[in-house]
């Protein structure tokens, strides 16, 4: 019996992409070996990579004038990595903050360049986006960095913020290949792969080719955009497992209907827990309405001293990692695209029950 896994991430995997992964694990394509074991640099691999690059290109329509990597270090790894490729010492960040990771983000950047906050939505406990064209970006920045979507309250843009002519990176993490997203718009998308995209371990990085030549000398080579880009991202060992599992959830969503199909999967899904939670006297949600992330949905018990009674009850029922990020308590419910529309009707089955014997 699989649970049904609320966790943030490493989250859920599509059961179609697990059961792929166990029939090709002792012989991957004929080779004899799985596929952890085989050269990065040999034919099958290397066309293997090639293969879930193109995939990814055709999924998010990812124009030629981007290079796509395969990288270490995760988002966070990120943090550091974008402002060591695109600014040079006295440059200036502008940032939206619209939660945690954002701030994290920011205090990360500030070791290398000078970082304006344009946006701020702490004020209320991060329960917003900003308003479109509220703020105003610096015609000066290096570039104007957001969480489109906050992973641990739950916040997410239901827009893409204007930056004009300055590059706009967008930490996706929490998000990505849920949508449709205009790629066209972003000069850098990030993202861990360990919610929408495969096991921890990889972190795909999109950069418009226009930005790159611009590492410090003292960058990493690993985390030199440009050396990556020149090198198929094989400047060393890739995360070659990473990359292949990357390959099978890509298979697995274009099977799904591509990204509109995940949209209307995600929206279903959101709507049925949001829904549940608006209509009830007991489970509230604190998120504005339009900035609801269909990823991550956080909510709060009418008494809080039954939260430690619901997640273990919810265990019981096979509902998995329910507690809310331990900054915030509470709840709450990562739906990320594996998660199936079943899988949240039982949690909200299991809600209307627990709300009937302790509400
Ligand atoms: N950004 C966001 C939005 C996240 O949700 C996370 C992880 N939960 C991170 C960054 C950090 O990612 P990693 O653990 O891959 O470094």
């Amino acid at each position: 019996m699989r649970a049904h896994n609320f966790s943030a991430g490493p989250a859920m995997l599509p059961l179609a992409v697990l059961e792929r992964a166990r029939d090709e694990l002792l012989d991957w394509g004929g080779s004899g070996m799985s596929v952890m074991e085989v050269s990065h640099r040999g034919k099958a691999f290397v066309a293997a990579a090639e293969a879930t690059q193109a995939a990814l290109r055709a999924l998010m329509g990812i124009p030629e004038e981007y290079a796509v990597l395969f990288l270490q270090g995760g988002a966070m790894g990120e943090f550091a990595a974008i402002p060591m490729n695109l600014t040079a010492p006295g440059d200036s960040i502008d940032f939206l903050l619209t939660g945690d990771w954002g701030v994290k983000a920011a205090a990360e950047a500030e070791k290398y360049a000078g970082v304006r906050v344009v946006a701020d939505e702490s004020a209320d406990h991060f329960v917003r986006a900003p308003r479109e064209g509220s703020f105003t970006v610096s015609p000066d920045a290096a570039y104007l960095h957001y969480t489109p979507n906050e992973t641990i309250r739950g916040v997410e843009f239901g827009y893409v913020p204007d930056a004009g002519p300055v590059p706009l990176v967008a930490d996706m993490s929490s998000t990505i290949l849920s949508r449709p997203v205009d790629v066209s718009r972003f000069g850098v998308i990030y993202a861990g792969a360990q919610k929408n995209m495969g096991p921890s371990g990889l972190v795909v990085v999109v950069v418009r080719r226009d930005l790159l030549g611009r590492a410090r000398p003292q960058t990493p080579t690993v985390w030199d955009f440009t050396v990556q880009a020149g090198a198929d991202s094989m400047v060393n060992t890739p995360p070659t497992f990473g990359i292949y599992l990357l390959g099978l959830v890509l298979d697995w969503i274009t099977d799904q209907g591509g990204l509109l199909g995940m949209a209307e999967r995600n929206r279903a899904k959101a709507d049925a827990l949001y829904g549940f939670i608006d209509a009830s006297g007991f489970y509230s949600n604190p998120v504005d309405r339009d900035a609801r992330s269909w990823m991550n949905v956080p909510f709060l018990l009418a008494d809080p001293s039954l939260d430690a009674t619901f997640v273990a009850r919810a265990a019981d029922a096979g509902l998995t990692n329910l507690a809310g990020h331990r900054s915030v308590g509470g709840m709450r419910a990562s739906i990320y695209n594996a998660m199936p529309l079943e899988g949240v009707r039982a949690l909200v089955d299991f809600m209307a029950e627990f709300e009937r014997t302790h509400g």
